[in-house]
């Protein structure tokens, strides 16, 4: 029978890199890697260092299809990547997409370039699950399958990003992450990508007071999260991207804070599954 359940799974909720030290566990530590369920299609966005977990349990499961979804290829969205165990089965069917990047092959180039001598003693030819690489142009609208629509726009990052929108079964849910706003501008591209989506994952790296100090680091706020999700009508938004040395009481105190400006706000923690 087909399912029609819209789940959310969070593998790893950190941007930056890695974190891990006392005072900062309740949120996790593993960074960027979300897995969406659209009945049994699974769609994956980035492969931050959570991306190894989510590899464990697929291994152990039935699945055999998967469809990896890049934002963009900065460490904390791709250092999963090697240690992910279904490449190394051969019964699983991998597409790998970005649309980022220009150039033929873009995917598959960054891909190669990112697993090699000196960095990792072995390249993507020894994976064993059968591969395919995938570009795409931001805006393009990617046909996952015949019930899964997913569409595309660019984000305002050093060397550019992918937001998605995931549509399926009259639901939509979307992974904005990791873009830069203007402070007091709005972004018009983001506002109408979002509009009345069901869940919005937006990079909350930094909080207004901190925004002056690293706005051209390429990403933004929890309380511009909250300005565009409310101004587009959306349902529920996660915090996402959190800072790596923020600890867990900042993040409590981010989450009773945005909790009185939307009510449908939240912080993301690693291993939290969500039905939209
Ligand atoms: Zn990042
Ligand atoms: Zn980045």
């Amino acid at each position: 029978m087909t399912s029609d359940a819209f789940l959310v799974r969070f593998w790893g909720a950190r941007g930056e890199g890695y974190s891990s030290f006392p005072g900062a566990s309740a949120y996790g530590g593993n960074t960027c890697c979300v897995e969406m369920r659209c009945g049994d299609d699974i769609l994956v966005f980035d492969a931050g260092s959570g991306f190894r977990m989510l590899g464990s349990e697929l291994c152990c499961g039935p699945d055999t299809r998967l469809n990896l979804f890049f934002s963009h290829f900065h460490y904390d969205h791709i250092s999963g990547f090697p240690f992910f165990a279904p490449f190394f089965c051969d019964r699983f069917q991998i597409g790998i997409w970005s649309g980022h990047l220009s150039g033929k092959n873009a995917t598959r180039n960054a891909i190669h370039d990112y697993m090699r001598h000196p960095f990792f003693p072995v390249g993507p030819e020894v994976f064993s699950a059968d591969i395919s690489y995938h570009d795409f142009t931001q805006t393009d609208v990617i046909a996952a399958s015949d019930r899964i629509s997913i569409k595309t726009c660019a984000l305002n990052h050093q060397g550019g990003g992918t937001g998605y929108r995931v549509e399926f079964n009259g639901k939509s849910v979307c992974y904005v992450t990791d873009t830069a706003h203007i402070a007091g501008k709005t972004d018009e591209t983001i506002l109408s990508f979002i509009e009345a989506a069901d869940m919005v994952i937006y990079d909350a790296t930094y909080t207004d007071e901190e925004f002056p100090e690293f706005s051209h680091f390429g990403h933004s706020t929890w309380e511009e999260g909250v300005r565009l999700c409310k101004a587009a009508g959306v349902g529920k938004f996660g915090i996402f991207h959190h800072r790596q040395t923020r600890t867990d009481v900042e993040l409590d105190e981010i989450a009773r804070l945005t909790k009185i400006e939307m009510p449908g706000s939240f912080v993301v923690c690693e291993g939290e599954t969500l039905e939209i």
